[in-house]
């Protein structure tokens, strides 16, 4: 076990993942006494202080009781743990732990497998971005069986606020709906701010009257501030990330029989902007593409 005062942490744990999340994640989890064997697809030399870096996915799995995901989605969850062997290097007992946003139904057929060969799948994805996988402030919604979260969330509660929510697939299920509302937030307060810039009004001024009123979200107290009206839009999520957890949002809604004629045009609108704006943008840039019409700047 790691030293530390707090509850008992594992010595050794396994990464694989180590982007924008991933990064500040391994660096808590270091800083926390873990040692963190890790890696990505990608050379990640920056980590090397802090990560025992390895070549295959595989490799992490070598004699942990915990291995982490923090891949982009479950076309890759599924590559690096079907394809290149990681599902095999698990021993009996092991908890993988999907923390990206992945889907929940293939999470779930995910966890029959993993649990053929003896250990458990946990979904845990997150949310708080870039800064919160910084400050350990994220949110991190969990799906699994009571034991092994519990057993979990003292490693977890290094990263955030654990909140259990259900058995397996639970989390992934409730982080698509989260970003659902997120999203749908962004483009009603995006709409609605540039309509009153539009008509004169200054958004910083708007945004502090706002923020004390009932149309605040995270989008008026996060995203417009903090990325939008500086104009760096880079709070380090991708729009291509955003557009695929909203689809499996979307997707849950449809295969439920809720009402989700916002959540489709959503989906439709932010599917646009991926388009306009390519693989690159952060998904703050939507801001730009609805003001791509602007005629007082030209945009
Ligand atoms: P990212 O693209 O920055 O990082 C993903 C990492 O996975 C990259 O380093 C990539 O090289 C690696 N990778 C891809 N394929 C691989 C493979 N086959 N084997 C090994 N490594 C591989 O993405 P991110 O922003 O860190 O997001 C990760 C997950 O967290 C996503 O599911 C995303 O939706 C979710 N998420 C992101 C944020 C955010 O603010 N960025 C917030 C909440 C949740």
């Amino acid at each position: 076990m790691a030293e530390q005062d707090g509850p008992a942490l594992p010595g050794t744990i396994g990464f694989v993942g180590l982007g924008r999340m991933g990064e500040p994640m391994v660096r808590r989890l270091a800083a926390a006494g873990v040692t963190v064997r890790g890696h990505d697809a990608l050379p990640r030399p920056a980590l090397a202080d802090v990560v025992t870096l390895v070549d295959k996915a595989a490799d992490v799995a070598d004699g942990v009781p915990v291995v982490i995901l923090m891949l982009p989605d479950s076309n890759v969850v599924d590559a690096v743990v079907r394809d290149a062997g990681l599902l095999d290097a698990l021993a009996p007992g092991t908890v993988l732990v999907d923390m990206g946003s992945s889907e929940p139904l293939r999470t779930r057929s995910l966890a029959e497998e993993v649990a053929s060969r003896g250990a458990v799948l946990v979904d845990a994805p997150v949310s708080g971005g870039v800064t919160g996988a910084t400050a350990g402030t994220m949110t991190i919604m969990v799906g699994g069986p009571d034991d092994t979260v519990a057993a979990l969330t003292p490693l977890l509660a290094v990263l955030g606020r654990v909140r259990h929510v259900g058995g397996v697939g639970a989390g992934h299920a409730l982080k698509a709906l989260n970003n659902m509302m997120s999203a749908a937030h962004l483009l009603a307060s995006s709409e609605a701010l540039l309509a009153g810039q539009r008509f004169g009004l200054d958004p910083a001024v708007m945004l502090d009257a706002v923020n004390g009123s009932s149309g605040r979200s995270g989008s008026t107290e996060n995203k417009w501030p903090n990325f939008v009206l500086p104009g760096t839009f880079d709070s380090g999520f991708a729009l291509t990330l955003m557009l695929k957890d909203i689809r499996i949002a979307l997707g849950l809604a449809e295969a439920t029989g809720t009402p989700s004629a916002l959540s489709a045009r959503t989906v439709e609108l932010w599917a646009e902007a991926a388009a306009a704006l390519g693989p690159d943008a952060d998904h703050t840039e939507i801001v730009r593409w609805l003001r791509r019409t602007d005629p007082s700047t030209g945009e």
